[in-house]
């Protein structure tokens, strides 16, 4: 499925910075390679796995030592992620570690609110718009739909507020929200947060008052068109943020004084370099609905798509000494890498513990609670609690090749409440084997796994493929 694309870039800086955007996207030599997952691994101190290069599938993860079933095997921490536009009006969420915060009458009357404002600016047609313009292999979650207006707007308020506090909330205390100090966009669980966040992407992001106007409303305009797009264009540009402000540092670093602005550039990209990437235009699958005469002129609009949304991004953060990196075909390479390597970002909500607690209460506690409870719930509907959900990018789970018997699993246990990948043993793994995980569901049929698997870009071949195989 892989094609170049028909119509020449029409992006300028393709053209321009042809070499070095070659130089960005090339596979890293694979010392180097070596030598940055060495250095990650040691300094995570993630001692019970390494990664290894071999011919058959590139690299791989390995154990290092024994690990029992339930073990577990690694917390990788996110390069860079973000959670789903609509998935914010389900949860408030730190926007740095993705942490809950605030408290359960917060996320609940938060949630409310913004369902019963969501109706009328009709957000419905944006998640449509979502699902068929992104083409991608997941689907972008969409925002429930409670039934807000069974609660009086001053309850929701009183929530939001702290003046209502629910029965046994204080077994499920949350952290205190940080505000960015710029914009009231980003919230954080704590002033660390608020400062990582800012020195790794939001310096460039913040929207707020102290922004320059027209850099301001740049941004706006950006993250407009991302909110009724497909918001992998919000990630994607986290990850040229990153990068950016990872130069700025290094450029004033005393061991890098010598070298080149590009070689500078190269350094700063490296976390990147190492994440397998296609441009996204290129491989995605076709959308059922369009057949293929039309498939040129979709990816064509995919590209063109991204391309508008690139332009928006120029106008805010652009930086010449670092220009390569706002060509076109890197950020399609950066989309692509997001969607190539399925790495979901989910947190388990607190408000499912919150009223399962309730539910588990002895008889007469319990009475007298849901009197409280019963009209919340209700006004939450059906899906009374939602997880925070995004995507990320994890370096070392990413190097975790599929297979569909996996001796592995990410799995979020009920300690690993933010962004961090968790990886459990399936089973006893012994020194030296490889960890795989599953893609896929591994328990559709061969065909529906193929079929899968196939938007990853390979055909899988593992012990349990080639019993099934048809001869
Ligand atoms: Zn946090
Ligand atoms: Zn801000
Ligand atoms: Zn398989």
């Amino acid at each position: 499925m892989a094609r170049s694309s028909a119509a020449a870039s029409p992006c300028d800086l393709d053209r321009e910075f042809a070499p070095q955007i070659a130089q960005l996207l090339a596979t890293p030599p694979l010392q180097s390679a070596q030598e940055y997952y060495d250095e990650l691994i040691q300094s995570k101190k993630h001692d019970g796995i390494r990664v290894n290069y071999n011919g058959e599938h590139g690299k791989g993860v390995f154990a290092n030592k024994d690990f029992d079933e339930d073990d577990l095997i690694l917390k990788d921490q996110m390069l860079v992620g973000a959670q789903h536009s609509l998935n914010k009006i389900d949860c408030t969420v730190c926007s740095y570690c993705f942490r809950f915060i605030g408290s359960i009458e917060f996320q609940i009357g938060q949630r409310l609110y913004l369902q019963s404002i969501g109706s009328s600016i009709g957000c419905h047609s944006e998640r449509h718009c979502h699902g068929s313009e992104s083409g991608s292999s997941t689907d972008s979650p969409a925002a429930t739909e409670g039934n807000s207006d069974t609660l009086p707007q001053e309850v929701i308020e009183s929530l939001i507020t702290g003046e209502t506090s629910l029965p046994f909330s204080d077994h499920f205390a949350l952290p205190e929200i940080v505000s960015c100090h710029g914009c009231d966009e980003e919230r954080y669980c704590s002033q660390s947060c608020a400062n990582s966040d800012w020195e790794s992407y939001h310096s460039l992001l913040c929207a707020g008052s102290n922004t320059e106007p027209s850099r301001r409303s740049a941004l706006h305009k950006f993250i407009e068109h991302a909110n009724g797009t497909n918001d992998i264009f919000l990630v994607a540009a986290k990850t040229i943020t990153f990068t950016l402000l990872r130069y700025k540092k290094l450029k004033k670093h005393p061991d890098f004084q010598a070298g080149s602005n590009f070689s500078l550039l190269m350094e700063a990209w490296k976390p990147f370099s190492m994440g397998f990437k296609k441009r996204w235009w290129d491989y995605i699958a076709l959308p059922e609905d369009v057949d293929a005469s039309g498939e040129d002129s979709f990816r064509q609009e995919i590209r063109d798509l991204a391309f508008k949304s690139l332009q928006l991004l120029k106008d805010a953060i652009f930086d010449a000494e670092c220009a390569p990196l706002f060509s076109l075909e890197v950020y399609g390479h950066i989309i692509g890498m997001f969607e190539l390597n399925n790495l979901d970002l989910v947190v388990a909500s607190p408000v499912e513990d919150y009223f399962i607690h309730i539910y588990d209460l002895p008889d007469d506690e319990k009475d007298e609670a849901e009197k409280v409870t019963m009209p919340i719930v209700d006004a939450l509907g059906e899906d009374y609690s939602v997880n925070c959900d995004g995507t990320a990018f994890f370096p070392l789970q990413s190097c975790m090749n599929h297979s569909c018997c996996p001796n592995a699993k990410a799995f979020k246990r009920d300690e690993d409440n933010d962004s961090h990948a968790v990886i459990i043993a399936l089973g006893p793994i012994s020194k030296g084997d490889e960890i795989t995980i599953s893609y896929i569901d591994e328990d559709l049929p061969y065909e529906e796994r193929q079929a899968e698997l196939a938007d990853y870009g390979f055909t899988c071949t593992c012990s349990k493929c080639q019993e099934e195989k048809p001869n």
